[in-house]
């Protein structure tokens, strides 16, 4: 605590796992013989760097940029950048820490790392955008290589972002490394389902939660949070298996539509027009309306996908959700419900996903882009989202037999936790003391 002073995100991140491990560290002494929870706490490396761009009035604004290369026990380190306002160090080493385990979890060779910037891209013009994502990749490019490290996406950076991070890297290295980030376009060395896979991967995850308590996704009512990339994608894979959203939000308020999410239009405003969901309730008409403020988790559903941002769903949350009879939680953003607000869930015998398990469908499908680049191939959608539905099972079903081995059945925080830990663990004994 004494040395990651004010970091508050990354203290719960790492208490939130550490509390879980007991049990492993009881039956496997090497851990703690070689100081394994030590090292795993510390990032390989940590940077921070000025990011100077010019507006389109030509007046300067200097931002913090950050890149925390957590752990290549598995490999390069892996883990997307977020551009928003809250970004500090503290934000980035959290969902580094994450990385780590959500990366183990998947089954692929990839090592965890997070990054960013404070910088907020709302109300920027495309041209302002581009110019900062170059001068972030201006100093970001000599740490990175599809060897060393592979950045991909997070809140505030979607497809647009990384294309101009990408041109900047070749344009500084003079080397078309296609494998140096993911979520990159279909036209230019994309996969196939990775604007999805997020979302999908989320909601894959709590069919599978619900097949396990002999129950399915079809005429569930659902609400999702956020707006966003993983919000969007998650709401569609669960209108496919036949549950009805009834919410979406963003920071702002939320939106309540009785009939159902209309997608189409949502997909209009937030990823043609680059609008907020209050634009959603104006257009649809009379079924829906928009609620300024939090709350989205007071409208009763069978099923909540938290899909928007860190501390979002706190323990009063949970309590309503609970005495609105939810039957599982499962976590499409990064840490969005607070430890209390988990207790509250699991001990109403609620199934509760957390987020290195649910969302790893995102980074997962960006170890498959990775795959395609080494081999200059590309696969289809439909193949690809079959892969992606395997490794969800595979993940789930990990984590289900994890908690059972250890003492906890039913406990999916315990299970990620522990088999992403082993992991990596056993990869650090094997490669000495590094
Ligand atoms: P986007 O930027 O596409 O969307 C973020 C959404 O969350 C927006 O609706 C935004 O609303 C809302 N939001 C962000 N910050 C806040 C806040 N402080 N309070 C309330 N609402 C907020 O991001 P993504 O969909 O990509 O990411 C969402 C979450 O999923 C994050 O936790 C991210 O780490 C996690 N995640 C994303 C993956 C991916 O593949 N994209 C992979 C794994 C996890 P507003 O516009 O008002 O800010």
């Amino acid at each position: 605590l004494r040395r990651n002073q004010g970091e508050q995100e990354f203290h719960q991140a790492v208490r939130e796992v550490l509390e879980t491990l007991g049990p492993v560290l009881t039956q496997r002494p090497e851990f703690v013989d070689a100081r394994i929870i030590e090292r795993i706490c510390e990032p390989e490396r940590q940077l921070i760097f000025r990011v100077p761009w010019a507006d389109d009035s030509g007046d300067i604004h200097v931002n913090r940029g950050f890149r925390v290369e957590f752990s290549s026990s598995l490999g390069p380190y892996k883990g997307g950048l977020r551009f928003h306002p809250s970004v500090n160090l503290g934000i980035v080493k959290f969902l580094g820490f994450e990385q780590i385990f959500k990366n183990a979890l998947t089954g692929m060779p990839i090592g965890g790392g997070k990054g960013g910037a404070d910088f907020d891209p709302k109300g920027r013009s495309d041209a302002e955008i581009m110019r900062f994502c170059q001068s972030f990749m201006t100093e970001l490019h000599r740490h990175l290589g599809e060897y060393t490290d592979v950045p991909a996406g997070d809140i505030g950076v979607g497809g647009r972002e990384i294309g101009y991070l990408f041109g900047q890297y070749k344009r500084i290295t003079n080397r078309y490394e296609s494998g140096v980030l993911t979520g990159k376009g279909l036209g230019w060395g994309g996969a196939q389902a990775r604007t999805e896979a997020t979302g999908y991967g989320c909601v894959l995850f709590t069919a599978e939660m619900l097949r396990s308590r002999g129950e399915s996704l079809d005429g569930q009512r659902v609400a999702v949070s956020g707006s966003g990339n993983v919000a969007i994608y998650a709401t569609e894979k669960a209108q496919q298996l036949g549950a009805t959203v009834v919410t979406c939000s963003d920071s702002s308020g939320y939106v309540i539509d009785e009939k159902g999410i209309d997608l189409a239009l949502l997909k209009e405003i937030k990823e043609e027009d680059r609008g907020r969901v209050s634009e959603y309730a104006e257009r649809r008409g009379a079924h829906a309306r928009f609620v300024p403020g939090t709350g989205v988790w007071s409208v009763p559903v069978d099923v909540a996908l938290p899909c928007a941002t860190q501390n979002e769903l706190h323990a009063d949350d949970a309590l309503e959700l609970v005495r609105n009879g939810v039957k599982a939680v499962a976590e499409g953003a990064n840490m969005p419900t607070t430890p209390e607000a988990v207790r509250v869930l699991q001990e109403a015998g609620v199934a509760f996903a957390p987020g290195k398990a649910a969302n790893a469908g995102g980074v997962a499908t960006s170890a498959l882009e990775m795959q395609q680049n080494a081999s200059r191939d590309s696969w289809t959608f439909a193949h690809t989202e079959e892969r992606l539905a395997e490794i969800m099972r595979h993940i789930h079903d990990s984590c289900y037999t994890t908690a059972e081995r250890y003492g906890s059945p039913g406990n999916y925080v315990v299970g990620a936790n522990i088999a992403g830990f082993e992991l990596v663990a056993d990869a650090m004994l094997a490669q000495g003391l590094i």
